[in-house]
């Protein structure tokens, strides 16, 4: 699978395996933790941030809309004003990237991203929990750490890596379980949307 450029591939590899003669079949995983579908921890960015330990249920579960973003190259403030931000709420952003299998394709350099002056509205606007949908918020040797600091430094959770292919905008039910890594800045996670349904209020 794709990796940030610098990070460490992810590798599996069976320790034992019943296939050669062993009594059990046993998996050893080697990764850094901002591979694949994973959530950033405010200590990615920030030194007395807290960790993905510490993440609260309330950023990882809950009601979430997906907002689809048209522009081919950013996920801009004017864009994210116009969908009527509330504070609190968990934000899914789904743009181009997920229009392809990225997560089995080279690293894209050109991945549509978030300018920091999205991020800063997405700060203001003080909403909970942000996803994208590619390997990072912001772009690829652009000002990536700044977009981060803006959205870590409100509180906000960030969910990177989601693959949004298929799921149309709209309200859902919002599961994103990072495994509890103690005292680290991110970990893999499952992320699961479960759709609205008018009966559901
Ligand atoms: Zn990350």
């Amino acid at each position: 699978m794709v990796t940030w450029p610098g990070d460490p591939p992810v590798r599996t590899a069976r320790v034992s395996d019943m296939e050669k003669g062993d009594g059990a079949t046993l998996t050893r995983l080697d990764m850094g933790v901002h591979a694949g579908t994973h959530m950033d921890a405010p200590l990615h960015f920030l030194r007395e941030g807290k960790s993905i330990d510490e993440a609260p249920f309330d950023a990882l579960i809950g009601p979430a809309r997906v907002i689809e973003v048209e522009d081919p190259e950013m996920i801009r403030a004017e864009a994210l004003r116009s969908a009527g931000l509330f504070p609190g709420e968990r934000v899914l952003l789904k743009t181009l990237n997920s229009s392809r299998n990225w997560p089995e394709q080279s690293f894209d350099p050109d991945f549509v991203h978030m300018s920091a002056e999205a991020a800063a509205h997405l700060a203001e606007a003080g909403v909970r929990t942000v996803g994208v949908d590619y390997l990072s918020v912001g772009g690829y040797r652009r000002d990536g750490a700044d977009v981060h600091r803006h959205l870590l430094g409100a509180g906000i959770w960030i969910i990177e890596g989601l693959h949004l292919g298929g799921v149309p905008s709209g309200r859902y039910d919002l599961i994103c379980l990072p495994i509890k890594l103690a005292g680290c800045e991110g970990a893999p996670a499952r992320a699961v949307l479960r759709r609205w349904h008018d009966s559901d209020g």
